[in-house]
């Protein structure tokens, strides 16, 4: 089997080093991967960026690739799937279609609120104006969202309702560009919150343990919004009988409307949730794994992995095997550059002296770096590296990433000291 992964993240990395131990995959493909790809055995790195449908497309069909997974939400929202399904490819991704419920919140919103979903009440508003009389008539702060793809960053939680009237104009004034130019208001909701994956293959949904991540750079969840600073998996605050309900009452009935607006959707269903007082509400769906947590996830899984994501491709989950899921715990710490996220610093030597083989269970994912022109591993982007292990309990599998990470370093390199707060003294007992 040859599988190409699309994406050049350590999302995309984790995904490619968990495919690759499958027995029956020969070759993966990663386009257009980063510079830890190559390092991973039977790797192949394509120099073809996830914007450039047209060489992707020639390039899977002269390598006869069996199984494409694209890893981002862009090329997934641009339709990429389509086109390769139509090709005939075997695609693991939704369509521009169900892509939607990521790519647009309140095409999302609408379809929760249609099929029952419990999730924070709303509004949609096209221009200033509706924004500014929804806020008069519900007179209280609310939560201020770019409609499209913003990069995590077309969210703000509004403590006040002078704040919220700012960030409906500052909306309204083009800070999102295309993304903003219709809003969705909504209720604020408090609750922990956690992230949990459902494989689909149009009809049935295999589920993966849970994940948290955390955003914020800096330590005590504070400062700026980023792409990830880390994560664990599972996250401790759902018990089976916890999954169970939200599989009933959030993933199958997302399935269903999504079923009933005759999209065929197979891919990862990514619920972000709030458990709040009133149970759990979906706060966003994603459309892919997420950008860390995938790194923290896919160490706890199985080899048959790869069979599944090929199954869920061709709409036949219910012949997969079954998924082998580890009991351990999993830590992810990502380490940044300096300037990460408003300006990263680029072009760094990277120094790795980890031996993956020898520390396992520690994995290292790359993200932004590449090789220079003479063959030196250099920083290309804000998160460099993904440093994850597991243990038995959080503390032991913190313990080995907060080790391992002191085997890394690049000009300026920063992490979070204090990613698992949460979880990390609990359970060592
Ligand atoms: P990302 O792309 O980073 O996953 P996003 O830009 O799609 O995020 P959301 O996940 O919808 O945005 O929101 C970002 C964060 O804002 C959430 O993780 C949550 O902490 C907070 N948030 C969003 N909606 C609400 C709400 N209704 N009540 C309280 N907090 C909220």
């Amino acid at each position: 089997q040859k599988v190409l992964i699309v994406g050049g993240g350590g999302r995309e990395n984790a995904l490619a080093w968990a495919i690759a131990k499958h027995k029956k995959v020969e070759a993966v493909y990663v386009a257009p991967g980063n510079g830890g790809t190559k390092k991973q055995s039977s790797c192949h790195q394509l120099a073809i960026e996830e914007s450039n449908d047209e060489e992707l497309l020639k390039t899977c069909i002269s390598l006869k690739i069996d199984l494409v997974v694209i890893g981002g939400e862009k090329p997934l929202a641009s339709g990429l799937a389509d086109k390769f399904r139509d090709a005939g490819l075997v695609v693991f991704g939704p369509g521009k279609n169900g892509a939607q419920l990521e790519a647009s919140k309140k095409w999302a919103k609408d379809l929760m609120a249609e099929a029952g979903i419990p999730t924070a009440r709303y509004w949609a508003a096209n221009n200033k104006p509706e924004a500014l009389d929804v806020l008069a008539k519900i007179n209280q702060p609310l939560v201020v969202k770019a409609d499209g793809l913003a990069s995590g960053k077309g969210v703000r939680v509004c403590q006040s309702i002078q704040e919220t009237r700012e960030a409906i104009e500052e909306a309204f004034a083009g800070k999102f560009g295309e993304a903003g130019t219709t809003l969705v208001l909504e209720e604020c909701l408090e609750g922990p919150e956690v992230s949990v994956f459902a494989i689909s293959d149009g009809e049935n949904l295999t589920i993966l343990p849970t994940a948290q991540d955390h955003k914020r750079l800096l330590e005590g969840d504070k400062g700026p919004n980023t792409g990830g600073m880390g994560a664990y998996a599972p996250a401790k605050v759902l018990n089976s009988e916890g999954m169970d309900h939200i599989k009933e009452t959030i993933l199958k009935p997302t399935l269903e409307a999504l079923n009933k607006r005759n999209i065929n959707y197979r891919g990862v269903i990514y619920a972000g949730l709030m458990l709040t007082n009133d149970g759990p509400k979906v706060i966003e769906y994603n459309c892919r794994f997420g950008d860390p947590e995938c790194q923290a996830l896919m160490p706890l899984l199985g080899p048959e992995l790869a069979q599944l994501l090929q199954a869920a491709a061709l709409g036949s989950l219910k012949k997969a095997p079954f998924l082998k899921i580890s009991p351990l715990m999993s830590a992810c710490v990502v380490a940044t550059t300096s300037g990460y996220p408003h300006n990263p610093k680029k072009g760094d030597l990277v120094s790795i002296q980890l031996d993956e083989k020898k520390d396992f269970p520690i994995q290292l994912f790359h993200s932004g770096t590449k090789l220079s022109k003479e063959g030196n591993l250099i920083t290309s982007g804000g998160r460099v590296l993904s440093i994850v292990a597991q243990g038995a309990n959080y503390n032991d599998a913190f313990n080995l990433v907060y080790e391992a990470i002191k085997e890394v370093n690049f000009d300026g390199i920063n992490y979070r000291k204090d990613i698992g707060h949460q979880i990390r003294n609990i359970d060592s007992i």
